[in-house]
């Protein structure tokens, strides 16, 4: 006999599930019997591709026993087994589910949350119970004992049985004044569990009942017989008629399986005759998953083949920008024994992957104009999915997206879609305005917001670092182009008024030049007439603006970018007149002044100064004159 410890990782869970203060225990049976249905389809799915491996259908199952004198549950399945190294390395080490190292991080502090979300499989075992055999059998093996009580150890050994699979039983804890860990030798018990956490599961899950009956020849003699009951329906939700299946029904189905701990945002359930038929059951969650940003995260619906899953995370079901979406697939028209890399080709799997696509795209249109309170939710969680996806690809599916967008408006104060941007546009308004910056107070507050307002334009407000990107690749909507209004050509003034200022500015260009010699770094020092109240402001010329430069250059890359700035003072603001003044007068104090000139509209659009020291100085330098 073997006799070990448990690797350091386990250790920790597992002294987490003896010393549990979760209320909702229940939960050890439903990760129990998961693992057996695991263990059951493993064996199928090995009968179909392995000829050696024979096995009965009908005969496939799960049993509970309950003995109430051992005070012992026992789960019993006749699916893969586990030999001795599996065993081993199953029950011994938990390291390969991927939660894991979410449940680690966070045992100590949050185990009360970690368990409902996740499930944790089966060291839950060890929330009820002070000793746990499992007993198991494969094919072509003999039989092992595995037994622990807990944090000491376990010992591994030989051992006898009949069957294929595995028996797992546990010695259920004392009742303490909190829990009365007997009631899980109760059938009502064990069955409310069963319903509410395993009723799909595909086998039938079998216990021992005891059933009054009328006695044989007799009119009102009963006696109590035990039989047999199933107490699972095994019926899959697809297989259900839709119109009988309730909203509680789905979301139970939706938490249970996709470990969520919140009701669905939305339900999408759909079924489609044809050359390749199928049902589809989808589900848009009511928060973004904890690493759904992260690269980890991994998208794709669960791919059922008659019933028999083949892939929990079939991502070829999803597009990208849809990778939040949660549900199963069912088709008769999958070959079961189909391998992932066969998968990627199927043309059943492409052909429902693009009707499960624009089902998503169409329900969400629908929300849109029908609850727009909900979408505007929705878009809050998954907007920046969206955006990626009509950014990602160079725009190939803009088209497909840009109508489920939505931005914050100037003139609405509120989230609006681009359509209804165009509508409201006069007819004097040539472009899509925006502007963009860290939140919607700040860009408000933009001089260069002041003039466009007065003309009666919305403007877009952008806070997302994606947003922009995300214009420059719609480039236009409805044919109105999308202009940042802090742009080099943004365009408010008449012909004549565009003369008038030329004139101006070359006139003062000598005056411009020297001022530029002190801050090289700008392309041009101009007078504008975009501004209205405010002094000065930083524009943009090319590609390229100072928001895109921020973010790009926040990213790990070492290429780095620069946006051509422009400096533009207010001609009409009473700063212009002091400059020239200087430029005539004093030009050692203008340099210093445009020092200060040009760290302020730096300030203004959230830019850092290189030079803050010096800056600082001459500011208090001219408040002390
Ligand atoms: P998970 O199910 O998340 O992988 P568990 O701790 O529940 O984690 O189980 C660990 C592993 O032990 C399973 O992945 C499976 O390989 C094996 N296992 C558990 N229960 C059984 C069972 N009844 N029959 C066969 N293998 C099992």
């Amino acid at each position: 006999m073997k006799k070990k410890q448990f690797k350091a990782e386990s250790k920790k869970l597992l002294n987490l599930m003896v010393n549990s203060i979760y209320t909702n225990k229940d939960i050890f049976l439903r990760e129990l019997i998961s693992n057996a249905s695991d263990a059951i389809d493993k064996l199928y799915y090995q009968s179909l591709t392995d000829k050696k491996t024979n096995i009965d259908q009908n005969e496939l199952q799960i049993r509970i026993d309950v003995d109430k004198d051992n005070r012992t549950l026992t789960i019993s399945d006749n699916g893969c087994g586990m030999d001795e190294e599996e065993l081993e390395t199953n029950l011994g080490t938990i390291a390969k589910s991927g939660s894991l190292s979410f449940k680690e991080e966070n045992a100590n502090q949050k185990d009360v949350d970690i368990i409902g979300q996740f499930g944790v499989g089966f060291y839950s075992a060890f929330m009820v119970s002070d000793k746990v055999e499992v007993l198991s059998k494969k094919i072509g093996n003999k039989a092992y004992l595995w037994k622990s009580s807990g944090e000491e150890g376990y010992t591994l050994e030989e051992s006898a049985k009949e069957q294929i699979g595995t028996k797992i039983t546990l010695y259920l804890k004392e009742d303490s004044e909190d829990v009365r860990y007997s009631d899980y030798l109760e059938e009502y018990k064990i069955r409310s569990i069963i319903k509410k956490y395993s009723d799909y599961i595909r086998y039938p899950i079998i216990m021992k009942v005891e059933n009054r009956v009328l006695k044989k020849d007799s009119q009102d003699e009963y006696e109590t017989v035990i039989e047999d009951a199933t107490l699972n329906s095994m019926l899959p939700l697809w297989k259900k008629n839709k119109s009988k299946i309730t909203e509680e029904e789905y979301n139970n189905f939706y938490m249970e399986r996709f470990y969520d701990y919140e009701k669905p945002m939305k339900v999408i359930h759909t079924s489609v005759e044809g050359l390749c038929s199928y049902h589809a059951i989808l589900y848009i969650p009511s928060h973004a998953p904890y690493d759904l940003y992260s690269k980890e995260y991994e998208k794709g619906l669960q791919l059922y083949a008659n019933d028999v899953l083949i892939q929990d995370k079939c991502s070829e079901l999803l597009p990208d920008y849809f990778n939040f979406v949660k549900g199963v697939v069912n088709s008769q028209d999958l070959s079961l024994n189909i391998s992932r890399e066969l998968l990627q080709q199927d043309k059943n799997v492409s052909m429902i992957a693009k009707n499960i696509e624009s089902k998503i795209k169409s329900e969400l249109e629908k929300m849109l104009k029908n609850n727009r309170e909900e979408y505007e939710k929705f878009f809050n969680i998954f907007g920046r999915q969206i955006k990626f996806g009509v950014y990602d690809n160079y725009g190939m599916n803009k088209d497909k997206l840009k109508d489920l967008l939505l931005f914050h408006s100037s003139k609405e104060n509120k989230i609006i879609t681009l359509q209804e941007y165009v509508e409201n546009m006069g007819e004097d308004q040539k472009n899509i305005y925006y502007a963009c910056g860290e939140t919607i107070d700040k860009i408000d507050l933009l001089p260069q917001v002041e003039l466009v307002k007065d003309k009666g334009y919305d403007i877009l407000y952008l806070t997302d670092y994606i947003d922009e990107f995300v214009m420059k690749t719609l480039m236009n909507y409805s044919d109105k182009e999308f202009m940042n209004i802090c742009s080099k050509d943004l365009d408010l003034t008449t012909e004549e008024e565009k003369k008038k200022l030329k004139k101006i500015n070359d006139k003062s260009k000598k005056m411009f030049d020297f001022m530029k010699e002190t801050i090289s770094e700008v392309e041009e020092i101009r007078y504008t007439d975009r501004l209205k109240n405010h002094p000065v402001c930083l524009t943009n010329e090319g590609e390229i603006s100072v928001e895109m430069e921020k973010v790009m250059n926040a990213m790990p890359t070492d290429d780095k970018v620069k946006a051509k700035t422009i400096l533009e003072i207010n001609q009409k603001h009473p700063l212009a007149k002091k400059i020239e003044e200087l430029y005539k007068n004093d030009q050692e104090q203008l340099k210093e002044y445009t020092k200060i000139i040009y760290a302020q509209a730096k300030l203004i659009e959230g830019l850092s100064i290189d030079n803050p020291t010096e800056i600082s100085n001459l500011v208090c330098d001219l408040i002390s004159k």
